[in-house]
């Protein structure tokens, strides 16, 4: 399989072409196509097998042809990452992936001031990775919103549950629509993971690698 017989709009294929990828992943040829036809996700996979462009690719597809606008304080796509480093990464994909779309990425973590992710968020933002923390401060003190989520992804969900975030995700996942897409990854499937995954996903594919 290649790149090109994935579903993929033009300026995405483009951005992959200008990093030098032209063969998807395991994880990639099998969750690109799934996503693309709005259905839910459940990934096994550890990080480097290229997990990170087998959604980004796809969500940055579905947000493009969908269109419209973010919402003022929300965004259109939400990441959960567990970390500032991996939440930055994240970032840097979906800009790479998106530098041929004009979608906007912002990205939120704790330890920095709030001012100016007070800011970034203000406007609307297309897709958000964040660390669960910081965006519960932000949802608490009003300068989040996180109604208009259109699709969700948690990655390395199990390092989420290592660093006590089970908490502040059931949380904020109150303040999502239920119709939504949504997309979970995780190295292992311990057991409060396993029934995390079970109250976020409906009827999911599942693929391991
Ligand atoms: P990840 O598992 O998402 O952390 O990705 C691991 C590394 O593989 C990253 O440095 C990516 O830039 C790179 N990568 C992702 N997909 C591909 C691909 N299809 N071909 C070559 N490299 C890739």
């Amino acid at each position: 399989t290649q790149f090109n017989e994935l579903g993929l709009a033009a300026p995405l294929l483009r951005a992959l072409d200008d990093a030098g990828y032209t063969t998807p992943t395991p994880i990639q040829a099998q969750a690109i196509p799934t996503v693309l036809s709005g259905r839910d996700l459940l990934g096994i996979a550890q990080t480097g097998t290229g997990k990170t462009a087998a959604f980004a690719l796809p969500i940055l597809h579905r947000l493009n042809e969908k269109g419209g606008r973010p919402p003022r304080g929300g965004c259109r796509a939400l990441v959960l990452s567990p970390t500032r480093e991996l939440s930055s990464q994240i970032a840097d994909s979906f800009k790479a992936y998106g530098a041929h779309l004009g979608l906007s990425v912002a990205v939120i973590f704790g330890g920095v001031p709030h001012g100016p992710q007070r800011r970034a968020l203000s406007g609307g933002v297309d897709i958000i990775v964040a660390t669960p923390g910081r965006l519960q401060d932000h949802l608490d003190a009003g300068t989040a919103r996180l109604d208009r989520v259109e699709v969700l992804v948690l990655d390395e969900a199990d390092q989420m549950l290592d660093k006590g975030f089970l908490p502040a995700i059931r949380r904020l996942v109150k303040a999502l629509p239920t119709a939504r897409q949504t997309l979970f990854f995780s190295a292992t499937m311990p057991q409060e993971i396993g029934r995390l995954a079970a109250e976020l996903l409906s009827n999911p594919a599942r693929v391991e690698v």
